[in-house]
């Protein structure tokens, strides 16, 4: 990825952006910060530059998307991300949704199923500011038990069950945000493991994500 500036019209249109999604119903402060700090347009195409600005989301390749800035605000203030906490992100795609998580201070594990978006990963354009971030090539619906337990797991591709696998590696009292598919759209939920290992779940609204698909892609 060749260098990217972040100029002073980025900067207001970020600003602009901040204010649609709190809009939307966004409150957690800390979520809208982050959300003005990380330069989207870093994760983009050079040609949709003029585009990274507008709450949608956009095509990044792989036939995968860098997801609606709203959909990323609405999951990371469902996780409550606390400093220093461990999160397994499942779907890096763009790295933008990584970014946002290490920006509110997390230390941030992220899987991705596709070689050539992984591969990518390897010139992560906010390196020098987000140091708290490792990117892994593999199938979230295994996980990572290398690096398990973690406090909060976050899936960013429909899924079509919750996977057993990431309830095990989380913490007794972590939780999971993940869209679950119901057919034509997702339905947002909030795993909670309790102390004795059974879970809590909370639904919240509807979405559209990609698939979550098992295996790994392109290896
Ligand atoms: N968090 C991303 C969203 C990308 S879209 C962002 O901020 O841009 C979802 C991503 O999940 C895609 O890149 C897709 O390849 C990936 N994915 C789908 N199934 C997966 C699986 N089983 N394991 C890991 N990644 C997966």
């Amino acid at each position: 990825m060749k260098k990217r500036e972040d100029t002073y019209r980025h900067k207001g249109l970020r600003k602009k952006l901040v204010e649609i999604v709190k809009e939307k119903g966004i409150t957690d402060e800390r979520v809208l910060e982050a959300l003005k700090e990380v330069p989207r347009h870093f994760f983009m195409d050079p040609g949709l530059d003029s585009m990274a600005y507008e709450d949608r989301a956009f095509p990044i390749g792989e036939g995968q998307t860098i997801s609606q800035p709203y959909t990323v605000a609405y999951q990371t203030q469902l996780l409550r991300v606390e400093p220093l906490e461990k999160i397994l992100e499942i779907g890096t795609g763009s790295m933008y949704q990584a970014s946002v998580l290490a920006a509110l201070g997390a230390l941030v594990f992220s899987v991705e199923r596709q070689k050539n978006l992984f591969e990518k990963t390897k010139q992560f354009p906010l390196q020098h500011l987000y140091r708290n971030i490792k990117f892994f090539y593999g199938d979230g619906f295994e996980g990572l038990p290398t690096y398990a337990p973690f406090d909060k797991v976050l899936i960013t591709a429909a899924a079509p069950y919750i996977p057993p696998r990431l309830i095990d590696q989380l913490k007794p009292g972590g939780m999971m945000v993940l869209p679950l598919n119901e057919g034509a759209y997702q339905r947002m939920l909030r795993i909670t493991k309790q102390p004795d290992g059974s879970t809590t779940e909370e639904a919240f609204e509807n979405f559209s994500f990609v698939p979550m698909l098992k295996g790994r892609n392109g290896g």
